[in-house]
């Protein structure tokens, strides 16, 4: 099979309300989609989406990468997965989600080529379904109060709350919160994307605090601070998860001891399902258990994480609720509250809404 064409499209997700972390606002996403034509009449999309503060990586950046490394796919096997990725290894330096785009693309390819799931692919089902957590903005105590409320009415079961104020005040929203929940059966994970910087002060604030409901601290300290993490995991009785520590292979293979106990994993940071694949399975041999995770990604990135998760025993969990927050997606990935619907279909199972496509667009390139 041969790479015919390939057209990339820079698109905006509008979302119904802005998405607040410690560090940014967002009141649409930008996202590169890729699609990919074959000789065979199969056509496969991609997805990239950058977080400049994990990355690097912008969308405009992505967006100019594509245009420079597209033509150079013309002509090449789509189905020679691992040597594509040595080829864009040896084209270009980290930006892994440039790279995510190209593998997802080649993933779906494959999937339509071998008429099953990429799920199937990866070595088949763990899981029967997946269920997945939702994401709440950082806001005030009223209005988190509000949003649990929501939640909890449609169903969700478990809440992942965005912190990233100083560690006193977030303590205290902690305890609020989980006070708050006491009487649910709903559970909560904390973010912090990096927000926290004394480790001692951490263990200080956290030593009033034994909630069995409370299951897991995600990055609270900057991605370099491999000491505080240490000190951490040292001191405290709550499981610790990295993000922005760890985006790939090399990264965690570089630590001779990883001081964390669980490892979000996002197609954006390590270069899509391949690399993915080779991360969790390192994560796995370290006795490291594993989440995926998102850049708020549309129907077609969310689904290839999806895919991942359903197909690797070590994944335990899963937050890609993306396609949840935009008032508009490309693609018919479907949600039942608390399980996404991966479906029986071929490649990555979802039908791309060209209509959609074309309105969201805001430049696009075809080679
Ligand atoms: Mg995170």
């Amino acid at each position: 099979m041969k790479i015919t064409k390939i057209v990339g499209y820079y698109i905006e997700l509008p979302l119904i309300e802005p998405f607040v972390i410690n560090y940014a606002t967002y009141h649409c996403m930008h996202s590169v989609i890729v699609e990919m034509h074959t000789d065979a009449g199969i056509v496969g999309y991609g997805e990239g989406v950058a977080d400049e503060h994990v990355t690097g990586e912008s969308a405009e950046g992505i967006y100019a990468n594509l245009q420079w490394i597209a033509p150079k796919l013309i002509g090449q096997d789509p189905l020679n997965i691992e040597s594509m990725h040595q080829y864009l290894n040896s084209l270009i330096l980290g930006n892994p989600a440039l790279k995510a785009s190209i593998d997802i693309a080649l993933y779906d390819i494959l999937g339509k080529h071998a008429n099953l799931p990429v799920y199937q692919l990866l070595g088949g089902k763990t899981v029967e379904r997946l269920d997945y957590a939702k994401v709440l903005s950082v806001k005030s105590i009223e209005a988190t109060r509000k949003d649990i409320d929501t939640l909890l009415a449609s169903g969700y079961k478990v809440i992942k709350v965005k912190l990233g104020d100083n560690i006193n005040d977030d303590i205290q929203k902690l305890k609020q919160i989980l006070d708050y929940i006491k009487d649910t059966d709903a559970e909560i994970r904390v973010d912090c994307n990096q927000a926290w910087s004394n480790p001692k002060a951490i263990v200080q604030a956290f030593s009033s605090i034994h909630d069995p409901k409370l299951k897991w601290i995600e990055q609270p300290l900057k991605y370099n601070d491999m000491d505080g993490m240490k000190y951490l995991y040292d001191h405290m009785n709550v499981s610790l998860m990295a993000d922005e520590m760890i985006k790939d292979v090399d990264d965690l293979v570089r630590l001779k001891t990883p001081h964390f106990n669980l490892l979000n994993v996002k197609l954006m940071k390590c270069g899509g399902i391949h690399n993915a694949v080779k991360l969790i399975h390192v994560a796995e041999a370290l006795g490291i258990e594993c989440q995926i995770g998102s850049m708020v990604e549309s129907s077609i990135g969310s689904a290839a994480g999806y895919h991942t998760a359903m197909a690797l025993e070590n994944v335990k969990t899963t937050e890609l609720t993306g396609p949840l927050l935009f008032s508009q997606d490309i693609g018919d990935l479907t949600y039942n509250i608390p399980y996404v619907d991966l479906g029986n279909g071929a490649g990555l199972g979802i039908q791309i809404d060209t209509n959609a496509l074309a309105k969201l667009t805001v430049k696009q390139f075809e080679v």
